[in-house]
């Protein structure tokens, strides 16, 4: 297995590997940049087929966090970690000791927070260990409520607000906040689906909505009056929105040329098959709102989680996620580029120009 001519590689400022036989652990730390400060990102546990499938997984999300935490204007880096083993029979309290232990030994160049696999509980056995995690401590969350730290909610708030971005671009309408009539698809109705689905009914829209989970149906259906949708046809509905919020890679060959909404704006990471897919969107005369600028208000509020803010501080940020969206709408149109392209440029100027005027740079390209 080699790393620097990995495909997924990308200067890639430190990679580390952890073994400890005694509890099973095998995982991977990937920082990507530091460059705008320490990297955050989540910890996934996975039953990766092998040590490269892991490789190929946490570079490429390490990646991700740059990008997103750069364009959410967080003073944050992008890191990730893999623990590879099956959350439902490998994960131990030992095991998440020593994972706790491995994070420690980086001495705060990582922080690790939830991903899919772990949970705050597991976060908090982790943090025995190191203070390098976040992501764990109840407080009030940015609606002034009570928040256990799960960053849903947030997540949930900030799409909602990229998707009054985005229909306020394509589909003209003056006022963002009245969405009277709106009609959306949302796919996977869990603990983000659920709550956009809220806002967006609360807004006057109308949903159609699909879940693999019968009890997430009946719940929507019952509190949101939403419309039934089915596996095959929540992606291709003549709604004004489409808003993926379940697995990525829902926007591929074989999707895309079917869908009918002008609008793809949604929670779910890595919509994208792949990069090539923005630019089929864009042909296709379909504003897709890049899934790392709309989905960024969890690491928003585990930022704020970790520095102490008020809920209106962390309120005005998620806030902006609409603004930021705005402005690469416009930049689209203007420069003629697909909208994952601009928001990719974006990223790039803005954790770049934090390399050249040297702040907290260990980034060697
Ligand atoms: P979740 O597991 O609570 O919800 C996902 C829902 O999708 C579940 O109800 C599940 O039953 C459903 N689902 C799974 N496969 C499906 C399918 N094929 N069709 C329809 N529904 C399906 O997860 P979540 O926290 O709500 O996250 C949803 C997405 O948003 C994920 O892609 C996640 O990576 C992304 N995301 C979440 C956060 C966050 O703060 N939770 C932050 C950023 C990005």
């Amino acid at each position: 297995m080699s790393v620097f001519t990995h495909p997924e590689f990308d200067n890639h400022e430190h990679i580390s590997f952890h073994r400890d036989p005694e509890t099973g652990l095998s995982a991977i730390i990937a920082v990507h940049n530091t460059s705008r400060g320490p990297a955050l990102g989540g910890c996934r546990m996975f039953p990766y087929p092998d040590e490269n499938a892991a490789l190929t997984d946490v570079l490429r999300l390490a990646k991700g966090m740059t990008y997103k935490s750069a364009l959410a204007n967080l003073d944050l880096g992008g890191g990730k970690s893999v623990i590879i083993g099956d959350p439902r029979e490998q994960k131990t309290e030992a095991l998440l000791e020593a994972m706790g232990r491995f994070v420690e030994r980086l001495g705060g160049l990582y922080i690790a927070a939830e991903d899919s696999g772990t949970g705050v509980p597991d976060l908090k056995v982790m943090g025995r260990h190191t203070s390098h995690v976040a992501g764990v401590s109840p407080g009030l969350g940015f609606d002034g409520k009570p928040s256990t730290g799960d960053p849903s909610p947030a997540t949930a708030y900030g799409t909602f607000k990229g998707i009054q971005a985005a229909v306020q671009h394509r589909l003209g309408r003056n006022d963002p906040a009245d969405l009277e009539g709106l009609s959306v698809a949302v796919q996977g109705i869990g603990n983000v689906g659920y709550r956009l689905a809220r806002h967006l009914k609360e807004a006057g829209a109308k949903l159609w909505v699909y879940d693999i989970h019968q009890d997430r149906m009946d719940q929507a259906l019952a509190e949101l009056d939403a419309t039934p949708a089915t596996a095959e046809d929540i992606l291709f509905l003549p709604v004004d929105v489409v808003a993926p919020c379940a697995m990525g890679a829902v926007l591929n060959n074989e999707s895309i040329p079917r869908l009918r909404a002008p609008i793809i704006a949604g929670a779910a990471n890595n919509q994208l098959g792949n990069a090539s897919h923005d630019h089929a969107l864009w042909k296709q005369g379909i504003l897709y709102a890049p899934d790392f600028v709309i989905n960024a208000g969890g690491i928003i509020d585990i930022h704020y989680e970790r520095i102490g803010a008020e809920p209106s501080v962390v309120r005005e940020h998620l806030d902006g996620i609409g603004q930021t969206l705005a402005e690469i709408f416009t930049r689209s149109a203007q420069g003629n580029l697909p909208t994952g392209e601009i928001a990719n440029q974006l990223a790039e100027e803005r954790f770049n120009l934090k390399t050249k005027t040297g702040h907290h740079s260990r980034r060697t390209s």
